[in-house]
């Protein structure tokens, strides 16, 4: 018997495709909707022959209607030169997205996630960040309009919950990366792994300081969807991620050793108003969920580097 009826936008993506998988394994049905902007159906054509899957081509600023017990709102590209390249049309999807979607949440009484993620809080000044932190984001600069984009949905979904009685959660995912990962989204582990496999140079950006902290995808959607089961008074916002930092060029030196690579490292400009330093604090996600990350950098990447053996 079927679980729970369960939209997902942006399900062709990478973190989608993987949520679409494991909510269809948990016995959901499951529709994916997506504009295929920086997704593709090739990462859910696997799972056409499931019946109770179904793939729907549709832009999330403009207004949807279904029927569904549960939203989790990925829609909104995420790689920095995919967001950079429409900052108009970014702000529309974070926005306009997470209007229509809570429009729609509100009129089924459905319960609605929304993807937000660490760039709430812009370059950091404490460290690690914790959820109370309010962020130190330029609101004008080059990466604003996907950051203030996502300050601007978790303050819809905060106000929909209080006017409205919108079931919310809001999860702030730190970066995560694994198979199917688009190769040539510009994101630092899939530009690692790929120069490498390619015997490319690997370009790290400015000096290679600057750290992250990589969360494997299986742990994170292990967090995501224990937050859509939490109690319904616990909304969020919770960091998601993995405390483990490194630093670019400890990332490097990592992709260099698993894949056997003699790729030189080159240095490039660092892009403006790139972040210095990232770490969540994840004591609310361990004491509300019950969660932490179980895959550590080096068991992530090997599968990673698995995966893009076989596509590159
Ligand atoms: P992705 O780019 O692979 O996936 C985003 C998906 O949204 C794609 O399939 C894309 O085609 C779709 N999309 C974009 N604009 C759309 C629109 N207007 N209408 C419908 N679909 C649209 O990125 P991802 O890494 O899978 O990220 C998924 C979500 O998680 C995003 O909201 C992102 O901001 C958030 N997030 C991801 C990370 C990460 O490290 N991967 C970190 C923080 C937050
Ligand atoms: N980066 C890098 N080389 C690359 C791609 C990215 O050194 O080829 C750096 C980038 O400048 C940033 C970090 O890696 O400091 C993470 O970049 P990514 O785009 O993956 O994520 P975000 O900056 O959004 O966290």
């Amino acid at each position: 018997m079927i679980k729970k009826k369960i939209l997902v936008t942006g399900g062709a993506g990478f973190l989608g495709s993987h949520l679409c998988e494991r909510l269809l394994k948990e016995g959901n049905e499951v529709a994916c909707l997506d504009n295929y902007f920086t997704g593709s159906k090739t990462n859910v054509v696997h799972l056409l022959d499931n019946p109770y899957f179904e793939m729907i081509r549709h832009d999330v600023t403009m207004p949807f209607f279904i029927e569904v017990d549960e939203i989790y709102n990925l829609a909104c590209p995420a790689s920095p030169i995919h967001y950079q390249y429409n900052p108009i049309k970014t702000v529309k999807t974070s926005v306009m997205g997470a209007i229509n979607m809570l429009g729609l949440a509100k009129r089924i009484k459905a319960k609605v996630l929304q993807a937000s993620t660490s760039e709430v809080y812009g370059d950091p000044e404490i460290h690690p960040q914790t959820e109370e932190y309010w962020g130190h984001v330029n609101p004008i600069g080059p990466r604003s309009c996907y950051d203030e984009g996502k300050r601007v949905a978790e303050t819809l979904f905060i106000n929909y919950h209080k006017q409205n009685d919108v079931k919310i959660k809001i999860i702030r995912i730190f970066n995560t990366y694994g198979p199917r990962m688009h190769p040539h989204d510009g994101r630092v582990v899939s530009n690692f792994i790929v120069q490498a496999l390619k015997g490319e140079d690997i370009t790290i950006y400015g000096s290679g300081s600057q750290t992250r902290s990589f969360c494997y995808v299986d742990d994170l959607l292990d967090g995501m969807i224990r937050l859509m089961n939490t109690r319904d008074d616990f909304i969020g916002p919770v960091n998601v991620g993995n405390p483990g930092e490194f630093t670019m060029l400890e990332l490097a030196e990592l992709v260099l050793k698993q894949t056997g690579s003699r790729s030189k490292i080159v240095y490039m400009p660092l892009p403006a108003d790139d972040p210095t330093q990232r770490q969540p604090n994840i004591t609310l996600a361990r004491k509300e969920l019950g969660w932490e990350p179980t895959i550590p950098l080096e068991e992530g990447l090997k599968r990673t580097i698995d995966y893009f053996k076989r596509i590159v």
